[in-house]
């Protein structure tokens, strides 16, 4: 018999969201990390918790997960700061408006609300936004979370049902129910997940999953400067570009009264360190639409790394070639919000419960080529 139902390796949100939903349901858990809990893009994530339209299965998992963070929201701890702040997509001009049209249908045919906002209306809400906007979207129910935060909350959650955790033990090898860590050792559980985030390739042969790097900035106290979480519309046109770096403004206001500048995406940027050419093409993004920004002073700026798949969902369910061996990762920038969704679909696949939305969406057989090696 093995020592444990399942072996998670990967503590960011979405190992430890796993851990959670598995020790919730009475399984024996053990999550391991080469380095702390949430120490990956977790903590690196601005963590919206957004409804997102790109696809029917995008829009279902983002929304069944907010509804799932929502529920959670009283049990939660300060520290987390959840704050159901809304998003504004911001439109700048008479096309982004057409769009801004297309997203509220979409989502009232969708049981979203939202409300459109003429230039006036934005002004009120937003008064340092640049003048000239044309509108924008206000999604009421977004919210955002500080995620190194939340992923602890979540793994302890677990450790009090008795989920094991062995940070500091670097994994080299996954597969035929066994979890081999560096040095030798193995971990032996009937299921092994792989949720190392960008790094699941390395353990799981034939994974098509990119490193997309991105920037963030964060300023000083500057308290009610921005309220919404404030998105260009013209975000979701650079956010699809699979080949392109990419920026956009998009700026989030912090408990704290601090300000998060985002957002860039580049593929092919492997290093850690930052690039200063596209953090200033960001930042001159930023400063476009919200001009008081020049003059705030920033205390922190990091990186860190996406988990891009091609169809831009997420891989969640067993592997074809070792029964044992499941897939929680390929995130990309959603992997906050959407970790709650992927543990309860994950664990509903592994204890054959009926999943609350289509699964079928996000199984990594959907593309077909992948191969476990231990
Ligand atoms: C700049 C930026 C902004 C973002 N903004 C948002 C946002 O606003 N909203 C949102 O929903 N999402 C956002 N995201 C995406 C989100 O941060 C990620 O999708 C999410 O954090 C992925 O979580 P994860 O647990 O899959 O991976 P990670 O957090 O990367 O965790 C993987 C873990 O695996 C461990 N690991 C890897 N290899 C091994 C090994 N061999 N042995 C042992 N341990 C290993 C790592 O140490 C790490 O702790 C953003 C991402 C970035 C980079």
């Amino acid at each position: 018999m093995n020592s444990y139902d399942i072996a998670i390796v990967g503590a960011g949100i979405v190992g430890s969201a796993c851990a959670y939903e598995c020790s919730k349901r009475g399984m024996r858990v053990v999550l391991v990390d080469r380095e702390m809990v949430g120490s990956g893009a977790t903590a690196a994530g601005m963590g919206h918790i957004v409804v997102m339209d790109d696809s029917e299965a995008q829009f279902a998992l983002t929304r069944y997960s907010q509804r799932l963070w929502q529920q959670m929201r009283p049990e939660l701890p300060d520290d987390v700061e959840y704050d159901e702040c809304g998003t504004i997509w911001v439109a700048a001009d008479d096309e982004e408006m057409q769009e801004v049209e297309r997203k509220r249908a979409y989502y009232a045919a969708r049981g979203v609300a939202t409300q459109i906002l003429g230039p006036g209306a934005l002004r009120e809400l937003e008064p340092n936004l640049r003048a000239g906007m044309k509108g924008g979207l206000l999604v009421p129910e977004d919210g955002v979370l500080y995620p190194p935060c939340a992923a602890r909350f979540l793994m302890e959650r677990a450790q009090e049902r008795g989920a094991e955790t062995r940070l500091g033990d670097k994994v080299v090898g996954m597969g035929g129910e066994r979890v081999l860590l560096e040095g030798d050792s193995e971990i032996r559980a009937s299921f092994i997940l792989n949720a190392s985030g960008a790094s699941a390739p390395e353990l799981t042969t034939g994974l098509d999953i990119k490193k997309r790097k991105g920037h963030l900035v964060i300023t000083d106290r500057y308290p009610q400067f921005v309220r919404h979480q404030l998105v260009e519309l013209g975000y979701l046109k650079s956010a699809h570009s699979t080949v392109s770096d990419s920026v956009a403004f998009n700026v989030q206001p912090r408990r704290t009264g601090q300000i998060l500048i985002g957002s860039s995406r580049q593929y092919g940027a492997e290093h850690k360190e930052v690039d200063h050419e596209i953090l200033a093409r960001m930042l001159r993004r930023a400063q476009e639409y919200m001009p008081g920004l020049g003059a705030m002073s920033a205390i922190r700026t990091w990186t860190g790394f996406r988990a891009a798949t091609p169809d831009k969902l997420p891989l969640i369910g067993p592997m074809a070639s070792d029964k044992s061996v499941w897939l929680a990762t390929g995130h990309e920038g959603l992997g906050i919000t959407t970790s709650l969704g992927t543990a309860r679909i994950l664990v509903d696949q592994m204890t054959g419960a009926r999943t609350e939305i289509p699964s079928e969406p996000y199984l990594p057989s959907r593309v077909g080529k992948e191969h476990a090696h231990a």
